[in-house]
């Protein structure tokens, strides 16, 4: 997907035979051959470089990319929940300060968890410090020969450390195993970083020739088990790394459309893209770690569908590099009546089909404004029939995500402590005699629902009346531009609160669906039943924690987005607990016509519901797909089929 009228934004080299990666190669070969656990000999550094000490990895990042990561759990290393001195939860770091302005302590956050969860502080399960061990590495000699003879990567690791990372995803059964166990299932054996499409093309057609198993790795965010190597797999296993792969390639002003490799990150591409005035407007709340690869390969979903469109309405065209060649059909004209769609058969792939190198995408202009803003309503129920009308009059503004109740409390007792506690007390007291005794709400029962309105101030104004206009209709109330930034920036943080929860024996998750509009009270209720049930079934002695929002909105149905979690003290294996619940409520959803998934994709977890989503003709045509284009299992994830 050349352009070369267009400007390459971040102006950097093509990085095909850079001699720095040249001599990374050379010392990653000269150490494998005199590594005592190496199976196969290797070729020595040649040119007589002195490099005593094999290249390691670093979880840092690049300078790049800045993102130092947990090895263990979720987001940024200096972001982590704990209990301070004072006996009340705080967030460490200086990250997320639209919702921690000055202060991190959350007063109220540890006695609301003692008494909805029944978490007790007195009992610890802290992660281990020390890294696990992993198998033995399985090297395979003429592969790594022929890649480093084509000089066709950036860098190469095989370093234990490395490998561990990239042999997971972010599920709480992956978290869990990282977080307690002495050993560790089997791993990628070599990490690679490939620079460029070319690279991809030959380390491709190397993995062909020589038999090794090739597993992309975007962001490694993933929640579906889609990352983990298939156990049994006797093949070298490659993690093929693309976040090398982060640039911009070229940006098309006058029809709109940007060229992007695969490996960028979410909030990297928001960035670069915003200093020049565009948006792609793909927001999933894994943006600041997860890669446009990676979007493409799990068809993601983000908080502002409603204006811009799901992954699959924002992509035009993207390159796949499969075992038989890549795939690219047409160019990039916005519509095409030639057939089925082959790019669209090959997105939502998983890593089983190929690669994806570059992705061309439609832009928009960035708004010119935003307002945050929240509605307040008696119940789920109210909430919901307002969501539906707002979609279906088509007026939803660029998000909207309705909470229940239980999820509103939640985010009431995350609030940080305030400077002006007393006014804020005042202020409070009045809300809530306003609330309660005027509007006669119920505090366990009220919901709340979180706005984005994006546009100019004359658009925003007219949304907001139409949807304003909806919710009125069933009783909402304004809840206030403050909630709405808070409801829409807590997202990012909750997902650090299952290590939280991980340190005081809490296991939790989230998992989603697509429903039609009247199926979407009937499915929160049976899963909220079936949950409980299972609890009980499986030993889990206290009440679970669950909770449902409703996150995008379709002319048809919506998405049910839902946590859940419980407390394990005492458990024999509540793993296999965890996972059986979890399956339980998938199939509770599928009776209530939701569908497998909405955005976290299948990978290996939701396997055993593709047959009955796809049906069996659906499944002979999947399958001829893979063994077209991938007849010796090169892409051999195991995910989906
Ligand atoms: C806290 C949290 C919040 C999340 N929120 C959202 C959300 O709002 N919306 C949403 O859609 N998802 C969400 N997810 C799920 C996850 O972020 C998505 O599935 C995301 O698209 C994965 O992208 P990634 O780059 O991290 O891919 P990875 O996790 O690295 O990989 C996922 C799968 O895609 C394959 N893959 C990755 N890159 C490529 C490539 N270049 N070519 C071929 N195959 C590739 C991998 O082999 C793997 O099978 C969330 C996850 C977490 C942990």
């Amino acid at each position: 997907m050349t352009k070369n009228t267009m400007s390459n934004t971040d102006g950097q080299s093509k990085g095909t035979g850079h001699p720095s990666a040249t001599r990374r190669i050379r010392n990653t070969l000269k150490h494998m051959s005199t590594s005592a656990s190496m199976m196969v000999p290797v070729k020595r550094a040649e040119g007589g470089e002195e490099v005593a000490e094999p290249p390691r990895w670093d979880h840092k990042g690049t300078d790049e990319s800045k993102r130092h990561t947990k090895w263990n759990g979720w987001g940024y290393a200096d972001t982590k929940f704990f209990v301070n001195d004072e006996g009340n939860v705080e967030l460490t770091g200086n990250r997320y300060s639209t919702i921690f302005n000055t202060h991190r302590v959350m007063p109220s956050f540890r006695p609301w968890v003692e008494k909805i969860m029944s978490v007790d502080l007195a009992y610890l399960s802290l992660a281990r410090e020390n890294y696990p061990t992993l198998p033995a590495p399985i090297y395979n000699k003429p592969f790594l020969e022929d890649i480093s003879d084509r000089k066709c990567y950036k860098e190469i690791y095989t370093d234990d450390q490395c490998r561990l990372y990239h042999g997971h995803g972010h599920t709480c059964q992956e978290v869990f195993e990282l977080r307690h166990h002495e050993t560790t299932k089997r791993m990628p054996d070599v990490v690679i970083y490939p620079g460029s499409h070319d690279h991809v093309v030959q380390i491709v057609e190397a993995a062909v020739k020589y038999d090794v198993v090739i597993i992309p790795y975007g962001g490694g965010t993933s929640v579906s088990g889609a990352l983990e190597c298939p156990e049994g797999e006797k093949r070298m296993i490659v993690s093929l790394d693309m976040q090398r792969m982060n640039r911009i390639l070229w940006v098309d002003r006058e029809n709109m459309i940007a060229c992007i490799e695969a490996g960028a990150i979410g909030q990297d591409i928001a960035d670069k893209l915003e200093k020049v005035g565009l948006t792609m407007g793909h927001h999933p709340d894994s943006e600041e770690f997860s890669s446009i690869g990676g979007w493409v390969s799990t068809r993601a979903s983000g908080m502002k569908k409603n204006v811009y469109g799901n992954i699959e309405d924002i992509v035009v065209n993207f390159k796949l590099v499969t075992p038989k060649g890549v795939l690219q059909s047409g160019g990039e004209f916005p519509r095409i009546s030639a057939g089925p769609g082959v790019m669209q058969m090959a997105m939502g792939a998983e890593g089983t089909l190929g690669v994806v190198t570059e992705v061309l995408v439609r832009l928009r202009p960035s708004p010119v404004s935003r307002k945050y803003s929240s509605v307040v309503f008696a119940d789920f129920e109210h909430g919901v029939m307002a969501m539906r009308e707002i979609a279906r009059r088509r007026c939803a503004p660029a998000s909207i995500r309705l909470m229940d109740n239980m999820q509103f409390q939640f985010g009431q007792a995350l609030k940080p402590l305030s400077d002006t506690p007393f006014q804020d007390e005042i202020l409070g007291s009045i809300q809530k005699a306003y609330l309660f005794n005027w509007e006669k709400l119920e505090q366990d029962k009220m919901c709340a629902a979180t706005l984005l309105f994006e546009g100019t101030d004359k658009e925003i104004k007219m949304q907001e009346q139409a949807v304003m206009a909806v919710c009125k209709e069933y009783g909402g109330i304004g809840g206030g531009e403050e909630n709405g930034i808070r409801g829409y920036f807590l997202t990012y943080v909750i997902a650090y609160l299952r290590d939280y929860g991980f340190d005081f024996y809490f296991m939790s998750e989230s998992f989603e669906t697509s429903v039609p509009w009247a199926n979407v009270m009937g499915l929160v209720e049976g899963v909220n039943t079936v949950i409980s049930q299972e609890c009980k079934k499986h030993g889990v002695t206290v009440a679970p924690f669950i909770s449902s929002r409703v996150t995008q909105t379709y002319d048809t149905g919506a998405c049910v987005y839902t946590y859940f979690g419980f407390m394990y003290r005492g458990m024999q294996d509540p793993v296999k607990a965890f996972t059986a619940i979890e399956s339980a409520a998938r199939d509770e959803i599928i009776r209530h016509n939701g569908s497998i998934s909405h955005h976290h994709g299948v990978g290996k977890h939701r396997k055993k519901w593709v047959r009955e989503t796809v049906s069996d003709t659906g499944m002979t045509m999947l399958k001829a797909v893979k063994d077209g284009l991938d007849p010796t299992n090169i892409m051999a994830n195991g995910n989906i089929l």
